[in-house]
């Protein structure tokens, strides 16, 4: 058992927000551009998003994973890659599928970051130096300085609900191989909310066999795809 990743509720996204105005706003570019989908292609050896299915939904990561002080990211490609075989199995009940199409190594201290984030407002900041408008976006940061308010809960995640203006899961290492979790995270992504049901993915806690969505939580989460996310789908 692993501590809650927590959706981000609508107040606290506000909060935050206005928490990272305070932090001067960032850098409000556009995602830098080192892409690189023929590596991670040739890593997952298969282009997944161009099966014939109709039915089925493959949606487009942008992968970001910070960068220790050795130049080391916190989760390598190959993890990486075996996080989505995980997400995958679990969402394969819904026929959706993500594809890695962007791994993004993170220098935090040329981005102007912290490794370890500390305050709930540094998230909305790595949301707007990182997101991409036609990717999902997935950041695992160092593990978070509970010395902040990120310490006031023991959330290892955030994920932005569909709606605001910034989006993004946003994890820290100590989690950053618990594919089930991040599944979890892309749950909250496509609108889902939390469930009491120790077998549900969406079960605040997540245990190794948090692992069922119900065929509404399939309808609901295929509705806000093509509601929120259609730039996104690539099959
Ligand atoms: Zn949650």
């Amino acid at each position: 058992m692993v501590s809650d990743a927590l959706k981000s509720i609508f107040g606290i996204v506000k909060l935050m927000g206005f928490a990272a105005f305070l932090l001067g706003g960032g850098n409000q570019s556009a995602a830098r551009a080192d892409l690189d989908r023929s590596a991670v292609r040739k890593e997952a050896g298969r282009k997944k998003c161009e099966r014939s299915d109709p039915d089925q939904l493959c949606l487009a990561l942008k992968y970001s994973v910070y960068k220790n002080r050795a130049g080391q990211p916190v989760v390598s490609m190959a993890e990486a890659i075996e996080n989505v075989r995980e997400i995958d199995r679990v969402w394969s009940q819904c026929k959706v599928e993500f594809e890695i199409e962007s791994f993004d190594p993170v220098d935090p201290i040329r981005d102007e970051l912290n490794f370890r984030p500390s305050d709930t407002g540094e998230l909305d900041v790595i949301r707007r130096r990182l997101e991409d408008p036609d990717h999902l976006l997935l950041v695992t940061t160092g593990t978070w300085n509970r010395a902040g308010s990120l310490g006031g809960s023991g959330a290892n995640a955030w994920t932005a609900m569909p709606g605001e203006n910034l989006y993004g899961a946003i994890l820290e290492k100590p989690v950053g191989r618990f594919g089930n979790i991040i599944a979890h995270e892309l749950g909250h992504y496509l609108n889902l909310d939390h469930v009491n049901d120790a077998q549900s993915l969406m079960n605040p806690i997540i245990y190794d066999h948090s692992t069922y969505l119900s065929p509404f939580q399939c309808q609901s989460a295929r509705w806000a795809i093509r509601n929120y996310w259609q730039k996104m789908v690539r099959n």
